[in-house]
């Protein structure tokens, strides 16, 4: 059976464009509850440790050093079939490639500059909650 939370970041290209509060209202008008928000600043390490997955591919040290650029919003929402209807809603990785009224298509600078983070498992949502958020935090 699918899980009803998922993680997301609004990535630091989207925060220092001022769209945090269009992404986060269009995420809560697609039917999804805020369960946990926090707005921070991963250090490099951090960012490295977060993306730890991704390790050996070519663009992981650019990731990482983007990821740590600037602020993020790190947020866990809650929904029926959370993390599929999701990444539905956030569209491709590449935002030229990404389906119209997707959050991508609408704020992503580039393949990597590209607006929000979603989950791509069940297990994943759960890791990546509880690297920002106790569970004292998550409502
Ligand atoms: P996602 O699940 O759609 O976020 O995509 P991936 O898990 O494949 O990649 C993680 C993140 O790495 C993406 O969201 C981008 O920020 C970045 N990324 C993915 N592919 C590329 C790439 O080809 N070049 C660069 N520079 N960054 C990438």
């Amino acid at each position: 059976m699918a899980g009803n939370r998922t993680f997301t970041m609004v990535k630091p290209d989207a925060m220092a464009a001022g769209n945090m509060g269009n992404i986060l209202q269009k995420i809560e008008q697609s039917g999804f509850r805020i369960a946990a928000l926090k707005v921070t600043r991963l250090s490099h390490a951090q960012a490295g440790a977060f993306y730890e997955v991704h390790k050996e591919r070519p663009f992981y040290g650019e990731l990482v050093k983007y990821m740590s650029s600037g602020v993020i919003a790190a947020a866990i929402l809650e929904k029926n079939n959370a993390v599929e209807d999701f990444r539905k809603l956030i569209g491709a990785t590449d935002p030229a490639k990404a389906e119209a009224g997707t959050i991508r298509k609408l704020y992503a600078k580039s393949i990597q500059e590209n607006a929000v983070h979603g989950s791509d498992s069940d297990d994943n949502a759960k890791i990546e909650g509880g690297f920002f958020f106790s569970a004292l935090e998550q409502f």
